[in-house]
C-alpha cells in the first residue's frame, strides 16, 4: 500500500498542526481526517455549546478510539522478524500493564499478523483471511497491532471491534519499515559520501543555537504574552482565523519572531556545505527565519514551506511590498495597513462620500460596496498561518521533480508534527535511506538512522568523521564528541560534547 493519500488526494494541501495525533500521524488521510476534525471538535467544544447531537456523538467514539489506538501506542516491533529480548520484554509489560493477558496475542503472533498483513496489503483482504474465516476475534487481533480493546466496547459483540482493527492495521500498513541494512556511523558516512541527491528538511532546532525561539514551544516567553489575550496556546497566533479577526495580537508579538540576525548556525553551514559539494538536492524548511538564504543556500534549492518574513502582503486587495517596508510597523507592534486599497479609496473621493454614506443609512448604501470598505487591508507577512495553504512550490517540486530523484533524506531539528510538511516522507520512496538529527526522538516514524543531540554537534561530527571541512565559528576547533549506541537500539546515536 502507498502512503501517498495524504499528499496526492488532499488538493488543500492547508497547514495543520498534527501535534495530538502523535501516534497517528502517519496515517492514510482518512484517519487524519477524522483526528483532525475530533480535534476541531474539542476546541468547537471549548469555546461554544455544541450544535449537533449526531455529530457529537461520532466525535466522541473517534476519541474513544484515538485514544484506544494510542493505548499500546507505538511500539516498534523488530522488522524483518527477529525479536529480541527487548521487544519481548517490551511486550510483556505493556500487555500486562493494560490487563490484556490472557486475552491479547503473544509477541510472536503479534509480529505473524504483522507480517501477515504487509504481505496482503489490503486491510480488508487481510482481515477477511483472519477474522472473516473465524481463525481469531477482531478483538484480539487489535491487540497484534498495539490497540488497547476500549473499556467502552467490554461486552460488545466482536463486530464492534472491526472499525478499531481497520485503524489500527491501516496505521501499520502505512508506517514505512525502517531499512535494516543501515544501523552503523560507517553506514551513515557511506550514505552521506555516495549519495547525490539528498533531502533535507528541517525545522526550528536548526536555529535555536542563535537564540530564535521555537515559538511552538511553551516554554518560550511568548506563551504568556498571549495569554493575557484569552489565547490559550502560542500557535493561535498564527491562526489565520484569530489573524483576520484581531490583527494586533499577531503584530504585538511580531517583534520577538521577527528574525534579529543575519547569523546562521553550523547547521545551516552543513546544509550548505551538502550544496557546494553537488550534494543538495532540496532543503525544505519550516522555518520562517529566512536564514537559509543567508547562509547561502540557492534559491532553487530552497522551499521555504511556511513562507518568510522576505515580503508582505495585504489580506484584502493582495498588494505586495518587501518584507521590510512594515519591519519598523512589526517592530513598533502597529499593524501595518496597505498603501494601496488605501489609496484607492482616497481616489474615490473618500472624504466627501464618508460622511454622506454614513448619514443616508438605508437604500442607496448597499450598492456602492467600496463605500462600507472602513480602511485599508491590513499587511500581512508571507509567512504561512495555520488553516492557510502552502506556497504551490511546495507540492510541485515534491511531485513533479524531488520524488525521482532523491536519493538520501535528512530530517534535522523538527519533530514533524506540522502537516502537510510532517507527509512529505511518507510520500517518498520507502527504500530511500532516511536520517534522523534531533534532540529527541520521534516515535511516529521509522527513522534508518537516528542521531539524537544538539543538530550543531552532531553535523560537526559527521564533518569530522568525513573529512569535510565544516567551517563555523560557533564551532570549537578543539571540540571532541562522545557517540554512543543507545542502549537496546540498533541504530540509535546520542551525540555528547566531552567538557
Ligand atoms: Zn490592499
Amino acid at each position: 500500500m502507498e502512503p501517498e493519500g495524504a499528499l496526492t488526494e488532499n488538493p488543500s494541501l492547508s497547514m495543520q498542526n498534527v501535534e495530538i495525533i502523535d501516534v497517528l500521524s502517519n496515517e492514510e488521510s482518512s484517519i487524519d481526517d477524522a483526528t483532525i476534525r475530533e480535534e476541531s471538535a474539542r476546541k468547537d467544544a471549548s469555546e461554544e455549546s455544541d450544535e449537533d447531537g449526531e455529530d457529537d456523538e461520532i466525535w466522541e467514539s473517534e476519541s474513544l478510539y484515538a485514544d484506544a489506538l494510542e493505548g499500546l501506542g507505538d511500539e516498534q516491533l523488530s522488522a524483518g522478524g527477529e525479536t529480541s529480548q527487548r521487544d519481548r520484554m517490551r511486550w510483556q509489560s505493556l500487555t500486562l500493564s493494560v490487563g490484556l493477558e490472557p486475552g491479547a496475542c503473544t509477541l510472536e503472533e503479534a509480529i505473524a499478523y504483522r507480517q501477515e498483513a504487509r504481505m496482503i496489503g489490503t486491510v480488508a483482504q487481510f482481515v477477511g483471511n483472519t477474522v472473516g474465516t473465524g481463525a481469531i476475534t477482531a478483538k484480539k487481533l487489535c491487540t497484534a497491532f498495539g490497540i488497547r480493546p476500549p473499556a467502552f466496547l467490554e461486552g460488545a459483540k466482536d463486530r464492534a471491534y472491526d472499525l478499531l482493527l481497520y485503524l489500527g492495521v491501516t496505521r501499520e500498513l502505512s508506517k514505512r519499515n525502517k531499512l535494516t541494512q543501515y544501523n552503523t556511523m560507517e553506514d551513515a558516512m557511506d550514505l552521506l559520501r555516495k549519495s547525490n541527491n539528498i533531502i533535507v528538511i528541517t525545522g526550528a532546532g536548526i536555529s535555536t543555537s542563535l537564540g530564535i525561539p521555537d515559538f511552538r514551544s511553551k516554554e518560550t516567553g511568548l506563551y504568556s504574552k498571549i495569554e493575557l489575550h484569552g489565547l490559550s496556546d502560542p500557535q493561535e497566533v498564527f491562526d489565520i482565523g484569530v489573524f483576520r479577526e484581531e490583527p494586533g495580537i499577531f503584530y504585538e508579538i511580531a517583534k520577538d519572531i521577527l528574525p534579529s540576525t543575519d547569523k546562521f548556525s553550523p547547521t545551516h553551514a552543513f546544509i550548505h556545505l551538502l550544496q557546494e559539494r553537488n550534494k543538495l538536492l532540496t532543503n525544505y524548511t519550516q522555518n520562517i527565519d529566512n536564514l537559509e538564504v543567508k547562509a547561502g543556500i540557492r534559491e532553487d534549492k530552497l522551499i521555504q514551506c511556511h513562507g518568510s518574513f522576505a515580503f508582505a502582503s495585504c489580506v484584502k486587495c493582495g498588494y505586495r511590498v518587501p518584507g521590510e517596508a512594515i519591519f519598523e510597523d512589526l517592530k513598533a507592534g502597529r499593524v501595518a495597513r496597505c498603501p494601496d486599497c488605501g489609496s484607492n479609496k482616497r481616489k474615490r473621493g473618500a472624504s466627501q462620500n464618508k460622511g454622506k454614506n454614513k448619514r443616508s443609512s438605508g437604500g442607496d448604501s448597499d450598492d456602492d460596496e467600496e463605500y462600507d470598505i472602513p480602511e485599508p487591508g491590513v499587511m500581512k507577512p508571507d509567512i504561512t498561518f495555520f488553516g492557510e495553504e502552502l506556497p504551490h512550490l511546495f507540492h510541485d517540486r515534491l511531485t513533479k521533480h524531488d520524488r525521482d530523484l532523491v536519493d538520501l533524506v535528512i530530517v534535522i531539528g523538527t519533530s514533524l508534527k506540522v502537516a502537510p510538511v510532517s507527509e512529505v516522507i511518507g510520500y517518498l520512496p520507502s527504500n530511500v535511506p532516511q536520517m534522523y538529527i534531533s534532540r529527541t526522538p520521534v516515535n511516529h516514524i521509522n527513522f534508518d538512522l537516528d542521531f539524537l543531540g544538539d543538530c550543531d554537534v552532531v553535523v560537526a561530527e559527521l564533518c569530522r568523521r568525513l573529512n569535510w571541512d565544516l567551517e563555523h565559528e560557533m564551532i570549537p576547533k578543539d571540540q571532541k564528541i562522545d557517540v554512543q549506541l543507545q542502549d537496546g537500539f540498533a541504530s540509535r546515536y546520542t551525540f555528547k560534547v566531552i567538557e
